[in-house]
Parts: structure tokens; C-alpha cells; sequence
């Protein structure tokens, strides 16, 4: 086969962090597991260990776990060329994930400026003041108002948690200068957006989600410049979140099949966000693919498949809704092979502050849906007969009052 043309992005996931394998006289993706590794020549180990405390690659022995996992690894290798990105880092969960790049980003200034909306849980890390970061949250078109000497990191989530709203990632970057970009871009994975190709300097993924897509795996994954990496790295080798050897399995394993789920699953939101478009229950949607976005077709190859709805019935009928559906699973996470629903004011945004919620939009009527692999009219039935049970009970008890 000639490596002369750029393979497209189906073969990479095919093939990534594999490249090895035939040396190695396997053909499916090896398990190692070993907390530790032995050394019997003290000099060599001695330089593999302060090669990668420094946030390095291993130089021999990987040492101990903590440090580097060969099956991590290459699940960080594979990501890493599926974002563009020059090397991945991958830790326990999104969080510890997100936690580390912004330890990072605070060795070189103590101030951060944000958008909202943020994922309930990030949103709470940077408003917490755990890390001792100065957060200045700012809307598009702020940024560059809003940098200072000391800012070190501009993060934004495109589409956001969880009202979809799309953020113009080129205006971004072009707004923060010579600041880096974050982008937590986990409801896009690679197969709709490349953050890095737009400028961006790191990608965040919550590998729980869509790169999992099984709903068995908690997991982050950070994709970025070699610069970011090593710091990265070495918080980790340092901090300890790191991601288990048979979790890296899990997600590269799945890996081949992620344009495959995530395209069909777009497909049955895009059905999804028709029907409910065209409810009486429903007083809005909030979906990428309805709104008209220019960044749809363009920073977005598609609009994806989580989408977020308000009933006209309020927290109540919410309510009513999330007990009536049996084929959706009531829960949080998202990006599943099973479609999820949940309240986001109630659950995932439950500890945003609530000034925040009410201008972004994370109302008590809003419902937050994640297209799975079911059959599309099979999923319209489930949530049809959901949405009707809701408004009876509304109705009914409206009457009583
Ligand atoms: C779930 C989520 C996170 C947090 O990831 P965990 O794996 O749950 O720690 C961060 N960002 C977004 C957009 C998420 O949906």
C-alpha cells in the first residue's frame, strides 16, 4: 500500500497505535498490566525514571506504572493521531484530566479566562478556587478584553454542556493572541471537529463518553503540542490519576467503531430533533443541526447527537418524562451505545452556581438527550408516548389545584 496519500480518518482509527503489533506477533492489542518492572541495571532505570518525572518518554523501562503503561500508551498514540495532535496524555477520568492541564497552565500564571457554559463538573472545578486559580468567565467576543499579564489558559467547550451551543473556535483564537486555547471538545470527539487544525493548543476529552461509548469505562484524554504534553505528563507522574491499563484497552479498542456509532447515532438525533421540533410538548430544542449554525458543515463535519429540549410543562412534566421512558436509561453521562436522558439543572449543572444558570439557559425545564444506536422510529415511540404521559399528568394536576 503507498503511505504517499493521507489515509482518511476511518483508516486511521482503524489502524492507530498498532503500528507495532506485527513485531510484536499479535494481532489484537496486548494488556500489561505491571505495576512495576524490574531493574536490574541501576543506571539505566535511574535515567528512564528522571527522563519521565520530567514529563519524557521512558528511555528503556517504563519503570512503574505510575510513570508509563505500554498499553496506555498506545491508546494515547492512537488518539493522538485521530486529534492531529503531536502526542496524548491520559488520565483516570475527564476531571483529573481537566485538573492537570489547568496545574499546568497555573506554572505559567495564576489566571484563567473561561466561557461558560462549561460541564457542571468543570464549570464547579474552576468557580471552587480549589486549584488557587483566578477564573475571569467571559462571553466570545470578551476574551481579549479579559486576558491579562498573567493569564495563561482561555477554555471554552464547543458544543457546551449541556445546551449545545457552538462557540466559533477560529474567532477564539484569534481573540486570545498568544494565549492557548483549551478546548473541551468531548460531545465533538475527532470525528466532527478537530480543534487543533483551527489553532487551539490542547484538547480535552471525557473518554467516558463517546470514545468509550459503551458506558464501561470513566476516563480523560488530553490531546496537544509536545510542549503541553510533557508539562501534562508531569503532573500526572506526579499527581497519580492515571488511566488503567485495561480501560486503555477498553478505549482503544473502540476506537475503530467511533466514526462508525457516532455518524449512525447523529443520524437518529438528527430524526430526534425533527420530531421534537414539531411537539406541542415542546417549547424548544436545542440542537446544532436546527439552528442554522454557519459552524455546522464547517468547524462541526455534523451536528451530533446530543441534543437538549424544554417542555412546556416545566421541572414537572421534566420529571414525569424521565420516569416514562423505558428504553432510554434515565442517567447522567453521555455518548453511550444506549441513548441517555437526564435533567441537567437537577443532576449534571446541580452545583452551578445559579446566577450562571439562569443566563445560560440551564432552566428547569430542560432535558438533555443522547442519541444511542436504537432504531431511530423505536426511540421516537419511547420518548412520543413520555412526552404525552407528561403533559396528561401536568394537565391533570393543574386541574387540582
Ligand atoms: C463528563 C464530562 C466531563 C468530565 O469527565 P469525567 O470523565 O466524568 O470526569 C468533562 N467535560 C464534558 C463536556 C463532559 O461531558
Amino acid at each position: 500500500m503507498s503511505q504517499t496519500r493521507a489515509l482518511s480518518f476511518a483508516t486511521r482509527a482503524v489502524h492507530a497505535g498498532r503500528e507495532e503489533l506485527s513485531d510484536l506477533g499479535v494481532h489484537a492489542l496486548p494488556i500489561d498490566l505491571s505495576s512495576t518492572y524490574p531493574l536490574p541495571d541501576l543506571d539505566e532505570g535511574g535515567r528512564s525514571l528522571e527522563a519521565q518525572a520530567m514529563g519524557g518518554q521512558p528511555i528503556g523501562s517504563s519503570v512503574y506504572q505510575r510513570l508509563h503503561n505500554p498499553t496506555v500508551a498506545r491508546f494515547e498514540g492512537a488518539l493522538a493521531q485521530l486529534e492531529g495532535a503531536d502526542e496524548a496524555v491520559a488520565f483516570a477520568s475527564g476531571m483529573a484530566a481537566f485538573t492537570a492541564i489547568l496545574l499546568a497552565a497555573k506554572q505559567k500564571g495564576g489566571h484563567v479566562v473561561a466561557v461558560r457554559p462549561l460541564y457542571g463538573g468543570s464549570d464547579h472545578l474552576l468557580a471552587s478556587g480549589l486549584l488557587g486559580l483566578e477564573v475571569t468567565w467571559a462571553e466570545p467576543g470578551q476574551i481579549q478584553a479579559a486576558i491579562r499579564k498573567d493569564t495563561s489558559l482561555v477554555i471554552v467547550e464547543t458544543p457546551a454542556n449541556p445546551t449545545l451551543k457552538l462557540v466559533d473556535l477560529a474567532a477564539i483564537v484569534a481573540e486570545a493572541g498568544s494565549v492557548p486555547v483549551m478546548v473541551d471538545s468531548t460531545f465533538a470527539t475527532p470525528v466532527l471537529q478537530k480543534p487543533l487544525d483551527l489553532g487551539a493548543s490542547i484538547v480535552l476529552h471525557s473518554a467516558t463518553k463517546f470514545l468509550g461509548g459503551h458506558g464501561d469505562v470513566l476516563a480523560g484524554v488530553v490531546a496537544t503540542n509536545a510542549f503541553w504534553a510533557s508539562e501534562i505528563r508531569k503532573i500526572r507522574v506526579i499527581t497519580g490519576a492515571n488511566l488503567h491499563p485495561l480501560s486503555a484497552y477498553l478505549l482503544h479498542r473502540g476506537l475503530p467503531t467511533l466514526k462508525v456509532r457516532v455518524e449512525a447515532a447523529q443520524a437518529g438525533a438528527i430524526f430526534l430533533a425533527d420530531k421534537l421540533a414539531n411537539h406541542p410538548a415542546v417549547t424548544s430544542v436545542h440542537y446544532p443541526g436546527l439552528t442554522g449554525s454557519k459552524l455546522v458543515g464547517t468547524q462541526m463535519k455534523g451536528p451530533g447527537s446530543i441534543l437538549a429540549f424544554e417542555l412546556k410543562g416545566g421541572f414537572e412534566a421534566a420529571s414525569v418524562l424521565m420516569k416514562e421512558v423505558t428504553l432510554m436509561t434515565p442517567a447522567v453521562s453521555l455518548g453511550s451505545v444506549d441513548s441517555l436522558i437526564q435533567h441537567p439543572a437537577a443532576l449534571t449543572h446541580r452545583v452551578v452556581d445559579p446566577k450562571a444558570k439562569a443566563e445560560h439557559g440551564i432552566d428547569e425545564g430542560l432535558i438533555r438527550l443522547s442519541v444511542g444506536l436504537e432504531e431511530p422510529s423505536d426511540l421516537w415511540a419511547d420518548l412520543e408516548a413520555a412526552l404525552v404521559k407528561a403533559m396528561a399528568a401536568v394537565a391533570s394536576s393543574a386541574g387540582a389545584r
